[in-house]
């Protein structure tokens, strides 16, 4: 793909938005930003397609209905939905205990739960349209520091080329800085903001797995004793695999299941899933991530806002990561269309921003979480409470609608993207 002329790109140094992170959320908000036509930088260490990108790998994202209305409010949907293929339902089920749920876009009167796409793909997509807008790609560049000044922030990032034997530096200047960084955002620390992390002593692994009868665009997750899997469905009749390993269980560690043959992987597969699908056939690349819960203890700082990984990493088992991340991109996204032509870094947008995310924040996280802890607990009773709780949601309708819009990205206040509109300048909005 052709690449914007990267460091050479910046010769007004002067942004409005400075993004720090172009994986998956830091190029999202660049693309939410394009409509509103301030200057905006996206800065990010790799070039865009490298092999050690960490955003772009082979990991097939489930983007919820919630985040499917966010692309779609950035005119991004109608080109990326053709690269997707729709979860139609979802069979929720304990391994050695009776109790299941099913969730269905057709009960739930909606086009589809959530929808799966390649980050890979993803990425090209986002990376397409900021080639074609007026954002300044500048990479490779990593954010070495900053310092503040009366009306902004002067950033300082170093060249990162191999061949940048000099260590060549240079500075920016903007009025907001986001760090979109990732989990082990530097810029977050810069800022002084800090972290709660707990390990969930779990490797997930992931891969994409064939299987001997169709998916017909069910999504399956299922808690083991060793782990909750997770199989969601993607075109030519392949699954993604998210597989969670107990890295405490000498027996079967993560490492033993990466070293087996793929035959031996998908026997193991098999006895742990069951043969709702019929037999796992072919396996493709595997590769596998610690897992840990890492918070950050504020979302602002001055004239800096943390979104995605930097703010929230969580356990892939329920598949918000991203679809809460693109809920802060959403929200940030407007706020920055009201207050972005006087002062994108003013108090009053840090401030809206923090009370705004507060509430959604806190529930996905609180979600995420007591789902990894109900379901990785061996315990007998807590066996017993699960599949209570699978069958309550299957037949208690308020609960099953709780625990749909969860997963659907759609229980929380609503920004203007969020519900699928195009974003508006604040003197369109007033006019
Ligand atoms: C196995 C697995 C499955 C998942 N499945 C789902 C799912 O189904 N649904 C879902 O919603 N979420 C899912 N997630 C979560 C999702 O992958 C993350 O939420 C998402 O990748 C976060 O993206 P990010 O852009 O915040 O961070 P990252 O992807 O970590 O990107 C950070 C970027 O910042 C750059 N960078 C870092 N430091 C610097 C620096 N100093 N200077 C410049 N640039 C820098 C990096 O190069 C990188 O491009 C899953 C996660 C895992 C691990």
């Amino acid at each position: 793909m052709k690449q914007k002329n990267d460091l050479s790109n910046t010769n007004n140094p002067h942004y409005d938005v400075l993004i720090v992170g172009g994986g998956m959320v830091g190029a999202s908000l660049a693309v939410a930003l394009v409509a509103l036509g301030l200057k905006v930088g996206l800065v990010d260490a790799y070039q865009f397609g490298v092999a050690e990108q960490p955003s772009y790998d082979d990991r097939a994202i489930a983007l919820s209905y919630g985040s499917s209305r966010i692309y779609q409010g950035m005119g991004l949907w109608s080109e990326l939905s053709a690269n997707t293929t729709p979860i139609n339902s979802i069979h929720i089920s304990d391994r050695g205990h009776f109790g299941a749920t099913r969730l269905s876009a057709e009960k739930e009167k909606v086009p589809a739960l959530g929808y799966l796409v390649e980050s890979r793909i993803l990425g090209k997509q986002l990376y397409a349209r900021i080639n074609d807008s007026k954002i300044d790609l500048i990479a490779p560049a990593r954010l070495e520091a900053f310092k503040e000044t009366d009306d902004g922030l002067i950033i300082e990032l170093q060249k990162n080329e191999k061949s940048n034997e000099n260590n060549d530096s240079f500075q920016l200047k903007t009025r907001l800085l986001v760090a979109a960084d990732g989990t082990q955002s530097k810029l977050r620390d810069l800022a002084g903001i800090g972290i709660s992390r707990s390990s969930y002593q779990q490797s997930a692994i992931i891969a994409n797995v064939s299987t001997e009868k169709p998916h017909n665009n069910e999504a399956f997750e299922r808690f083991t004793d060793t782990g909750p899997i997770a199989l969601l469905p993607l075109s030519d009749n392949r699954c993604s695999l998210v597989w969670t390993h107990d890295t405490q269980q000498g027996s079967s560690t993560v490492e033993q299941t990466m070293a087996l043959s793929d035959a031996d992987f998908l026997d193991k597969l098999g006895k742990e899933f069951g043969y709702r699908l019929g037999r796992f056939t072919k396996v493709g690349k595997r590769s596998s991530f610690p897992l840990a819960l890492v918070t950050a203890e504020k979302n602002t700082a001055n004239r800096t806002v943390v979104i995605g990984n930097a703010a929230h990493t969580m356990h892939p088992v329920a598949g918000q990561g991203l679809n809460l991340a693109l809920r802060d991109v959403a929200v940030l996204a407007d706020l920055i269309a009201h207050y972005g032509n006087d002062d994108a870094g003013s108090d009053a947008l840090l401030e809206a921003y923090e009370a705004q995310r507060a509430e959604d924040l806190k529930n996905t996280v609180r979600y995420t979480d007591s789902l990894v802890r109900l379901f990785s607990n061996d315990n007998f009773l807590l066996g017993h409470a699960r599949a209570g709780a699978l069958l309550a949601v299957d037949r208690i309708a308020p609960l099953r609608k709780l625990f749909t819009t969860q997963s659907m990205g759609i229980n929380h206040r609503q920004s203007r993207l969020a519900r699928g509109l195009a974003l508006r300048k604040k003197q369109e909005a007033s006019a």
